[in-house]
């Protein structure tokens, strides 16, 4: 998930710099969120358990358009062998 560069706090946004990386001329993602097994450095918790973003108020806009059980939800958690979360019992938003 890439962001527009200027969400970031040095062009003007709000998303620490610091916790993104490059994708092209005019992106940023999260540090960590490209990898094989993607978990994004602002991320606190164990996956699988409970987790919460350390900067939810700073986040950027895709994160903030990322919703519980969508597509996108549902692809993420199987990065890490876990259940859709409308199949999930019990489950809660990771
Ligand atoms: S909501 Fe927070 S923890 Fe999740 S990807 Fe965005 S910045 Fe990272």
């Amino acid at each position: 998930m890439s962001f527009y560069w200027a969400e970031a706090d040095d062009g003007g946004g709000t998303v620490p710099v610091a916790l993104t990386e490059r994708r092209d001329a005019f992106h940023r993602c999260m540090r960590g969120t490209w990898s094989a097994t993607p978990r994004c450095i602002a991320l606190q918790g164990e996956v699988g358990r409970q987790v919460g973003c350390s900067i939810y108020p700073l986040r950027s806009s895709a994160c903030r358009d990322l919703h519980e059980g969508s597509p996108q939800c549902h692809r993420a958690r199987q990065c890490w062998a876990l259940p859709p979360l409308a199949m999930a019992a019990g489950s809660q938003a990771a």
